[in-house]
């Protein structure tokens, strides 16, 4: 990166300021980065990193040229009514995908081998019979065939778990069942054994997991939620969970973060819950994908993925 003249506001949590401005000030030494209450003129800022920026907030900085959201998801910056209108860029990485296949291959096992049930069997000393089926018996859902969902397929395929998936618009050239659209959601859920969600949290998808479309799962299924909490509607989730329709759920992104400490989830007997940790947003992957996407922008190109703000994804 050659300009000096560049200046990114960074508006972060407390916890995670000094983690990312320390590396991003060390790897990219031509820019200046700037927290809030340090910022210069609104005039002189460029670039926008942000998680949760205050509504309104980003319209005080007339030069911007772009924002770009701390991790994959999006919608904590749409939500600002008042948003300058400059591309919003996705800070995809390249190991985000990797890490969340970990996890989501992981969790599809645990529920697979029936983990929960073997530790509270050991918490009781109790030596117990477990019959598991093969993950080739099983069939993992996917809602979300994107950049994370069909990566997340090819490491459950790889597994020998039968994978099909759900998505938008439709996707004809994936080598596994795959549906698309409202209509075709029934067929999708019908037989998913375990449901992934890989889905970005928009008007679309907002509260999606209800009572309803619970009752679609197989009995017995389990879920594992990697994306945005207010894809699932908690008081329907929890109903499904006693009545035994639903077995498990591994949570890993909730309504409200952190996850009040009051929450149910954090002591029901059927859920596992993991404090957003699925994939990460690690400082300097983060700092090299920014000097990829300022240069692009200030040789007079565009980078991608630009937000679509009209899909809110
Ligand atoms: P992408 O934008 O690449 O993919 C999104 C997928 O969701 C697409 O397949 C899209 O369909 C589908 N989709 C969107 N809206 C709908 C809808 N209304 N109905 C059906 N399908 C829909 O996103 P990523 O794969 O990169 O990331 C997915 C989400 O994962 C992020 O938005 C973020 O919330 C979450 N995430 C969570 C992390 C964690 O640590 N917990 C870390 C990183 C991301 P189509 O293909 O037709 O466009």
């Amino acid at each position: 990166m050659t300009h000096r003249a560049i200046s990114i506001l960074c508006v972060l949590p407390d916890q995670w300021r000094d983690y990312y401005l320390d590396t991003f000030r060390e790897r990219l030494p031509q820019a200046r980065f700037f927290a809030p209450e340090d910022a210069p003129v609104p005039e002189d800022i460029t670039y926008a990193f942000v998680l949760q920026p205050p509504h309104g907030y980003l319209a005080r900085f007339p030069n911007l040229k772009a924002i770009m959201p701390v991790g994959a998801g999006v919608e904590h910056v749409l939500a600002d009514d008042a948003l300058p209108d400059v591309p919003v860029i996705r800070m995809i990485q390249p190991d985000m995908a990797q890490r969340m296949s970990e996890y989501i291959v992981q969790h599809a096992l645990n529920h697979l081998r029936r983990l929960r049930q073997i530790q509270a069997a050991q918490a009781r000393s109790e030596w117990k019979l477990f019959v598991c089926p093969a993950a080739t018996e099983v069939t993992v859902g996917i809602l979300g065939l994107g950049r994370l969902g069909t990566h997340a397929a090819g490491y459950l395929s790889a597994v020998g778990f039968r994978v099909r998936g759900w998505s938008r618009t439709p996707k004809p050239d994936c080598d596994f069942p795959a549906f698309a659209g409202r209509s075709e959601l029934p067929a999708f859920l019908s037989e998913c054994d375990v449901l992934v969600s890989l889905l970005p949290l928009t008007p679309d998808t907002s509260g999606l997991i209800d009572q309803n479309f619970l009752s679609l799962l197989t009995p017995g299924a389990s879920i594992i939620n990697a994306s945005r909490g207010g894809i699932i509607r908690d008081e329907d989730l929890m109903a499904s969970l006693n009545s035994g329709h639903i077995s498990e759920a591994t949570l890993d992104a909730f309504a409200i973060e952190p996850l009040p400490a009051s929450h149910p989830y954090w002591s029901h007997p059927k859920v596992t819950v993991t404090p957003h940790c699925a994939s990460a947003a690690l400082a300097e992957a983060v700092a090299d994908r920014m000097q990829v996407i300022i240069e692009t922008i200030e040789s007079g190109g565009t980078p991608s993925p630009v937000v679509d703000r009209a899909s809110g994804y």
